[in-house]
């Protein structure tokens, strides 16, 4: 199945992660991308990101809005915060899950996977922009 194509393809969208730290939409990849391989499609680039966030290759979160934004997996287990003006993501590295969460779980004898925590607000600039007007 990894035909000399996709391996292509697939190093093309590593490396755009590798070089900035950015949380991307598929959209955005896809346009990235072009620059590289100018005949990739959504579609292969959607492909190839669901294939990379399965071997843990990048992480891939979906937000309320329904998007989900993928960004490389060598990023420590963080958080996010999320602006409701220009949807700029920025990484939280403190987790709020308290030990007494671990306890409480255990107790239900239940054995979780992930767990999610965003906070949605505006950032400066958005903030500053609302100010001026
Ligand atoms: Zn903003
Ligand atoms: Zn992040
Ligand atoms: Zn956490």
């Amino acid at each position: 199945m990894y035909n000399h194509r996709s391996t292509k393809q697939r190093r093309a969208i590593l490396e755009l992660f590798n070089r900035q730290e950015k949380h991307l939409a598929a959209e955005e990849v896809h346009q990235l991308v072009r620059f590289q391989l100018p005949k990739i499609s959504l579609g292969t680039v959607y492909r190839n990101l669901e294939a990379l966030s399965e071997q843990g290759d990048l992480q891939k979160t979906v937000f309320p809005d329904g998007k989900a934004r993928f960004e490389g997996a060598k990023h420590e287990h963080h958080h996010h915060m999320v602006c409701l003006g220009c949807s700029n993501i920025v990484d939280i590295s403190l987790c709020p899950v308290r030990p007494e969460m671990k306890d409480l779980l255990n107790a239900e004898e239940f054995e979780a996977v992930y767990h999610r925590f965003e906070v949605f607000g505006y950032c400066r600039d958005c903030r500053e922009k609302k100010n001026r007007n």
